[in-house]
């Protein structure tokens, strides 16, 4: 039976300081020393640009890995305030974020946007996580469904066959995010369940391994029962990933 890698990943968002993130770190890495079954790389954090430098060096050898919370889908130039994907291969990160409902929402990031973004990520080496998800209004509408296709279809046009071995995708109810109203195991793996079913018609094999993570609102009392589903492979975790004790009881559930 084949075995589908688990992750973990922490979204700080635009939360911490030097010292916070010090603090933070060193309790992440002594928890994680002493949480048995959790495999080097499968337990990350998504740290604001500013500290890239602080959180590579303090993670340097260590079993967490560093990714960034967005990325540019030009690779240099005249985009003030944007940081390109070589930009953070120079800082040893492994992964992005790309359309968090963060993004789509308050920088109106289009579907297409965040499927460039997802291709320079690629391109440049990084591991990319593409969140999807659909917002309240648009699932009491029923469209839940088409949201996230859509959301998917516009990464599938971008990613060829090999780029598609290093996406990860994060389905997010927007609903959930940091409101405490988390989605059933039963309503996220449903949509999980779609989104892999996607992928294998692009390629069965990469999606029978292509992790897809649930995000929104997961917290040490839920994290077990969602990540029991067939196709939940760990989580996205925001609000919890800022608290050591609740990050590493949730980062515990995938090692059972
Ligand atoms: C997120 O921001 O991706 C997230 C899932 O947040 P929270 O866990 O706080 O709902």
């Amino acid at each position: 039976m084949l075995h589908r890698e688990k992750l973990v990943v922490g979204n700080w968002k635009m939360n911490g300081n030097r010292a916070e993130n010090a603090a933070l770190v060193r309790d992440l890495l002594s928890g994680l020393g002493s949480l048995a079954g959790i495999r080097a790389g499968s337990v990350g954090v998504c740290v604001p640009y500013p500290y890239l430098a602080q959180i590579s060096e303090l993670l340097k050898g260590s079993p967490l890995f560093w990714a960034a919370q967005d990325v540019s889908d030009a690779p240099s130039g005249a985009y003030t305030g944007q940081v390109s994907a070589s930009m953070l291969n120079d800082f040893d990160c492994a992964m992005t974020l790309v359309g968090h409902s963060e993004r789509r929402g308050l920088n109106h990031e289009s579907n297409e946007l965040v499927a460039l973004k997802a291709r320079r990520a690629v391109a440049a080496g990084l591991r990319v996580l593409v969140c999807v998800g659909e917002t309240e209004a648009e699932r009491a509408a029923g469209h839940t469904e088409a949201v996230v296709l859509g959301q998917l279809g516009a990464v599938l046009t971008e990613l060829d066959g090999a780029a598609l071995e290093r996406l990860v995708l994060a389905y997010e109810p927007v609903w959930a995010i940091g409101t405490g109203q988390t989605a059933s195991p039963a309503q996220a793996q449903e949509v999980h369940a779609l989104l892999r079913g996607r992928v294998g018609q692009r390629s069965e094999s990469v999606a029978a391994r292509l992790p897809i993570l649930y995000g929104g609102s997961v917290k040490p009392g839920n994290a077990r029962e969602l990540f029991g589903m067939p196709d939940i492979d760990g989580g996205l975790i925001g609000g919890a990933s800022l608290v050591a004790k609740d990050f590493l009881a949730i980062v515990a559930e995938i090692a059972r």
